[in-house]
């Protein structure tokens, strides 16, 4: 493996626990971790390549925690264009049903590479939706990843339903193609068990680990929820799914005589390896409970954005201890992917809300704050001390973003609230996985974009022809 020696950083933000920014600073990188990390001069160690930072601001590569890859090949789709969230998943589920493994692959070649070129290293992917029968779609979805070079958590997952009146609503339409979207609670446990035993590495600097957990909570399934709990614990791996309670859901919990959180912790999900996702509807007994079990948050701004959500309160989950992490969710949901403009959305979205309903201005996310969440905090929620931190041992996974753009002229002060809060240039200068270059200037160094742009496309026209065929759907008509 190269021993990289990268100098003259004007800013290294190294997300220790003190905080420290390093002016003028270098990294020296051996055998995938860092060596060495201080104030130049750098000392004089033989390095395969040296590759000047002047001009940059260094962080550890962004952890993204909430991700649904296949959805690569549903972006920006004109019939869910202008729907909230029920109709989106009607306008999807079709399309989705006929996902197979090739369109994995694609999907996960070129959006790992997407992710990559802008600054993030690690990506944990929320496959609930994997039709397969002995792990092929797995294995084509890592062969996609491994090619990008991505950091990844595979979260294998399982939808036993689908939501509110969907079925009734869908089955006409697609007629048994609807069961592929589902899982069989007998078939689904032997196939998580399985994916758990290929795939996850549990040692330090792991570059594929494998989490699990159903696309929703199931209410109405206590011991479906406990199975995924036991399963994680068993084989210590991280839990995740979408929990975001309904009025609705409120209700049938309370018709059972109980409340979500009540029946979350009922199940072992309330504890340190899991993360949720989204959970912008929280109200304060959720948030202290969440906190207290040291579970974590994926924050995804653009997807609140784009199926018009309320903006999460993240002053008040800051405040109840909760640690969060952000997330680019799927693209079907975000229709882009990239890491350095969610941060920079992060950073503002939860200022919105008029006057009432406005977190006090105290509360706010400092540029250092929105970092934190996209390092250490991201890196925590995973449940891994290897990653989004800079300091000798940690795995050497490393991003650069250049300061010397017009956008950021007269932003003078501070390097970091330049690129947040001033900076319009998406991608990285420098990404760095596990000490080797994977991205630069913005593009993938061994992975052929166009190849993988084409081969996406391909997959995407493919998916959307078969399900027109199936359903007489027209997802290109805007309504
Ligand atoms: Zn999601």
């Amino acid at each position: 493996m190269p021993r990289l020696l990268l100098r003259h950083a004007d800013a290294i933000y190294v997300c220790d626990d003190a905080r420290r920014v390093i002016r003028d600073g270098y990294i020296f990188v051996e055998d995938g971790r860092i060596a060495a990390v201080g104030a130049e001069p750098a000392p004089a160690v033989a390095a395969d390549e040296e590759i000047s930072l002047a001009g940059s601001l260094v962080t550890p590569g962004f952890v993204n925690i909430h991700h649904h890859l296949y959805q690569t090949l549903t972006r920006a789709v004109p019939l869910a264009n202008r729907a909230s969230i029920l109709d989106w998943l009607y306008a999807m589920y079709p399309v989705w049903a006929e996902i197979d493994a090739d369109a994995y692959y694609w999907a996960a070649l070129a959006n790992s590479s997407e992710l990559l070129a802008s600054g993030c290293t690690t990506n944990a992917d929320f496959a609930y939706l994997m039709p397969e029968h002995n792990g092929e779609m797995a294995a084509e979805e890592l062969r996609g990843v491994r090619e990008a070079g991505i950091r990844f958590v595979l979260v294998r997952g399982g939808m036993p339903t689908v939501e509110a009146d969907l079925e009734s609503r869908l089955r006409p339409l697609m007629g048994a193609q609807l069961d592929r979207l589902l899982d069989r609670e007998d078939e689904l446990f032997p196939k998580l068990e399985s994916t758990i035993r290929r795939h996850h590495d549990t040692s330090a600097g792991a570059m594929v680990q494998v989490a699990i957990g159903p696309t929703s909570v199931t209410y109405v399934r206590p011991q479906f929820m406990r199975r995924f709990s036991d399963l994680a614990r068993e084989h210590a791996c991280g839990l995740h799914v979408h929990f975001d309670p309904r009025p609705d859901e409120h209700e049938t919990m309370r018709a059972r005589g109980g409340k979500p959180i009540g029946f979350l912790r009922e199940s072992g999900w309330l504890w340190e390896r899991t993360w949720f996702a989204h959970s912008t509807l929280l109200n304060d007994d959720e948030m202290r409970a969440i906190g207290d079990a040291g579970a974590s948050i994926a924050h995804c701004p653009h997807c609140i954005i784009r199926l018009g959500k309320k903006a999460a309160r993240l002053g008040h989950w800051r405040a109840h201890g909760i640690n969060v992490g952000i997330g680019v969710d799927g693209p079907a949901s975000s229709d882009t992917s990239n890491m350095l403009n969610e941060l920079r959305l992060a950073m503002m979205l939860h200022r919105v809300g008029g006057y009432e309903d406005s977190e006090p201005a105290g509360q706010w996310l400092t540029p250092e704050d929105v970092l934190w969440m996209a390092t250490r905090g991201g890196a925590r929620a995973l449940g891994r001390d290897d990653i989004g931190q800079l300091a000798p041992g940690k795995a050497a996974d490393i991003a650069a973003f250049p300061l010397r753009r017009l956008s950021m002229a007269g932003a003078v002060l501070d390097p970091l609230a330049a690129l947040l809060m001033a900076g319009a240039d998406p991608y990285a200068s420098l990404t760095v996985v596990n000490g080797r270059v994977r991205a630069r200037d913005g593009h993938m160094v061994d992975v052929d974009e166009m190849r993988a742009f084409d081969g996406c496309n391909s997959a995407a026209r493919r998916l959307f022809d078969a399900a027109r065929r199936r359903t007489g759907m027209d997802f290109s008509k805007h309504v």
